[in-house]
């Protein structure tokens, strides 16, 4: 009988903590909008997804993230920080047609390599090695091979938008003037430590302008320490005077030996270190909205 309400008052308080953390997670959600006439931004941050189901085995749950994650991605591991709520999202329209651009992290892990180590560009360095010789050993031994830097070239998910190679650039020099912010925020979809030994990291960040233009910075950051760095940025501007955005995206990598002109405080700071690095891989593209005609 002690027993007996032992357990249901554990069972009582662990429904409490259950009850206490939907309630955080319904709290922590946040969606910002920002209406500029043909561009309409949406960012919503939530919770980091869970580390396990919150329904029993084997049942069915077809709005659990957890399954769906699981269902859609092929990784053997996840990051340790996976935003699965998070979003950026960039609509557009144009003569009553309308599209739009999303950033979201399901997207962006379908793009990591699921079947492949790293892919390391700069060549195979032996420190590379050394560092992550436990890893390595460890995922070969047990587990299928991954990109455990989760390094992803996601650009963005279209949807009734098309993009077409241009040779048209971005205007950097627009973006250095201290213009006035209408609208500026950010959202994390996912990171990793790399078992202490750097940091994968996505991330997007949005600025508006009241001159009549936006930014979008979507960034892969990953820092392998002593190593290697790498950078994969894509930057969208879009104008309400044109019926299209600009998107550059731009693979960006150096090894550390070869990185020693730089103060090494600064390759700590993807912001800062960004510009040090070679550009490895890039290409420009114009997007407009997909028009029935157009196939
Ligand atoms: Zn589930």
């Amino acid at each position: 009988m002690q027993n007996f309400s032992r357990i249901s008052a554990r069972m009582a308080a662990r429904r409490n903590v259950d009850e206490v953390m939907v309630r955080a997670a319904a709290h922590a959600r946040k969606e910002e909008n920002f209406d500029m006439g043909i561009f309409e931004f949406t960012a919503i941050a939530g919770h980091i997804l869970e580390s396990s189901c919150k329904h029993p085995d084997g049942v069915e749950q077809p709005d659990c993230l957890k399954c769906k994650y699981e269902r859609e991605l092929k990784l053997e591991e996840l990051p340790e920080m996976v935003f699965a709520r998070n979003s950026l999202t960039i609509r557009f329209s144009d003569h009553g047609l309308r599209g739009y651009i999303q950033f979201n992290c399901l997207d962006a892990l379908k793009m990591v390599c699921a079947d492949r180590l790293p892919d390391v560009k700069v060549g195979a360095s032996t420190a590379w090695q050394s560092t992550r010789q436990d890893r390595i050993l460890q995922i070969s031994e047990h587990q299928k091979p991954f990109d455990w830097t989760y390094t992803t070239h996601y650009k963005g998910t279209l949807v009734g938008l098309k993009a077409t190679p241009t040779t048209d650039r971005i205007d950097m020099e627009r973006l250095k003037r201290r213009d006035t912010i209408s609208f500026s925020t950010n959202v994390i979809l996912f990171e990793d430590e790399l078992a202490d030994h750097g940091i994968a990291q996505l991330s997007a960040r949005i600025r508006v302008m009241q001159e009549g233009y936006f930014f979008v910075l979507l960034r892969f950051y990953m820092r392998v320490d002593n190593v290697l760095l790498r950078v994969c940025d894509t930057r969208i501007v879009g104008d309400l005077g044109d019926r299209h955005m600009i998107r550059e995206w731009q693979l960006r990598e150096a090894k550390y030996e070869n990185l020693r002109h730089v103060h090494p405080e600064l390759l700590l700071d993807a912001d800062r270190a960004w510009m040090h690095l070679p550009i490895v891989e890039e290409h420009v593209e114009r997007i407009s909205i997909e028009r029935p005609d157009d196939n």
